[in-house]
């Protein structure tokens, strides 16, 4: 089976969330199961482009409204991602540094799409599936279907999946001409409440759609941010398949950014190798618990409440606690988190911005990993965790209420912490606990640590599922 991936991210070329880990991952694992799995995504000026050799595999133009634009897409020559990795170029508006975040993110995003489907329609065969992934590429599967210029893709078979509904890439419907000329008839295909919704046209439109766990799946039903209705009404092909980890890049034994490597069997002297390193680096007392946060700093994942769990857990644990934070977002938030290091610097470190290999050595140096997020469609940090054996701190919700039970179930079952609401005083009572566990029962939670990175949140089962998807 030939499958084209469309999507705005992909790990290592550009990542900015767990999107990136997904999209580079999973065509792999397609890969290795004897499909052909190909990546299509935007070139933007990332080191990966200056630091890889490319050949250049098609050139032409095409219309965004009445602007005239020149494409070209080129391949990464040597395959050494596992996949055919393509990126399409667009002049002024996909080169920049940064994935989102512009103005013109609406011009830049709908242009790729544009490119992207007339590149597939001059090929001489055509790809079984093309699999868009969130609403950067969500109108791709209504371009396919209803797009004049576009006849040879009608019958190829689309498949959304959705990583995050929060952001569904709304333009108001002057900004329709974008679309290359389509049969007007099925304009309420784009349409969610009087607006151009690429995320619902995409959940109209595709064959299947799959949300990246089974519990985010439900939820979309109840909460969705305006699409409730649509989730409720398509629900006869949605399906939720769990996201995988790629052990390769996620293995404490072989990472190559972590300064110890370590096995189940050697964890505790690993961690604590990794552990002196992290608190070395952030100035913390090695002989406290480690705590540690990493992601977006935004209301989904209830980042707003750190420095307030940090402030009152440092507080009722006389100083003997430790947490560092790692992540970027609002500004408000940054700031916060910069003055309270500032106040309480020997027990909170925190690194403003995005830094994957200190990401890798905060997995591999923390005794517990806190994801108090409101929404959270699959949650990989958590999983990265497991496998760094770090016991992860999880609300009941979505991707991590399929991937963390408590270590209080009964029959020893459990490995996390689970709490049921995103507010300081839940988080804080469940920081609590943790330090109980870690004063008095380092047995029981050694144990959990091995019970834990045995797990196997492979890709090998997620991506047989996905074929099983497509086949149906
Ligand atoms: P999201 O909702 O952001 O996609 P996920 O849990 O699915 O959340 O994926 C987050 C991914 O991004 C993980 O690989 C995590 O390690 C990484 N990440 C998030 N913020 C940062 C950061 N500031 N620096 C390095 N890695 C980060």
């Amino acid at each position: 089976m030939e499958i084209i991936h469309v999507s705005a991210e992909c790990y290592p070329v550009a990542k900015a969330g767990g999107l990136g880990d997904v999209v580079g991952a999973l065509p792999k694992y397609q890969n290795k199961l004897g499909h052909v799995a190909k990546v299509v995504m935007p070139m933007y000026r990332t080191p990966f482009l200056y630091n890889n050799e490319w050949e250049l595999v098609h050139e032409s133009g095409s219309y965004l409204g009445s602007t005239w634009f020149k494409y070209a897409v080129i391949r990464e020559k040597t395959n050494k991602l596992g996949f055919d990795l393509y990126l399409v170029d667009i002049d002024g508006l996909l080169d920049r540094e940064k994935v989102y975040g512009y103005e013109d993110d609406t011009e830049r995003f709908v242009s790729f799409q544009i490119a992207v489907v007339h590149w597939l329609n001059s090929w001489e065969h055509q790809p079984d599936v093309v699999h868009v992934h969130d609403y950067h590429a969500g109108l791709i599967p209504f371009m396919m279907k209803y797009c004049h210029g576009l006849q040879k893709l009608r019958n190829t078979k689309t498949v959304l999946t959705i990583h995050n509904a929060q952001y569904q890439g709304w333009m108001g419907w002057e900004k329709s001409h974008y679309i290359p000329s389509f049969d007007n008839w099925k304009s309420g295909m784009l349409d969610w409440e009087n607006t151009i919704n690429p995320l619902a046209s995409a959940v109209k439109c595709a064959d299947l759609v799959t949300t990246v766990s089974p519990s985010y799946m439900e939820e979309l039903r109840e909460s969705a941010n305006g699409l409730e209705m649509l989730f409720e009404f398509e629900k006869g092909k949605c399906v939720g398949i769990l996201n995988g980890i790629d052990n390769e890049v996620w293995n404490p034994a072989t990472d190559p950014l972590i300064l110890a490597n370590y096995s189940i069997k050697t964890v505790q002297e690993g961690k604590a190798k990794n552990k002196a390193e992290i608190c070395k680096a952030f100035s913390l007392d090695p002989s406290l618990p480690l705590f540690i946060f990493i992601g977006r700093l935004v209301g989904e994942k209830a980042a707003e409440i750190l420095p307030y769990v940090v402030g009152e857990s440092v507080a009722m644990h006389q100083q003997q606690i430790n947490f560092v934070v790692l992540g970027s977002g609002e500004t408000e938030l940054e700031y916060q988190l910069t003055e309270l290091q500032k106040m309480i610097p020997g027990n909170f470190g925190c690194y403003i911005g995005y830094n994957e290999k200190l990401a890798h050595q905060l997995y591999a140096g923390a005794d517990f990993l806190l994801m108090p997020s409101r929404v959270e469609p699959c949650g990989l940090n958590q999983m990265y965790a497991l496998r760094y054996g770090t016991v992860p701190m999880v609300r009941n919700t979505g991707g991590l209420r399929d991937t963390v039970i408590d270590i209080g179930e009964p029959g020893f079952k459990g490995f996390g912490l689970v709490f049921n609401h995103a507010t300081a005083f839940e988080v804080n009572e469940s920081i609590h606990r943790a330090m109980g566990w870690y004063a008095e029962k380092q047995d029981i939670l050694e144990a959990s640590r091995k019970k834990m990175m045995a797990i196997d949140h492979s890709w090998e089962r997620s991506a047989q599922e996905y074929l099983e998807l497509y086949k149906s």
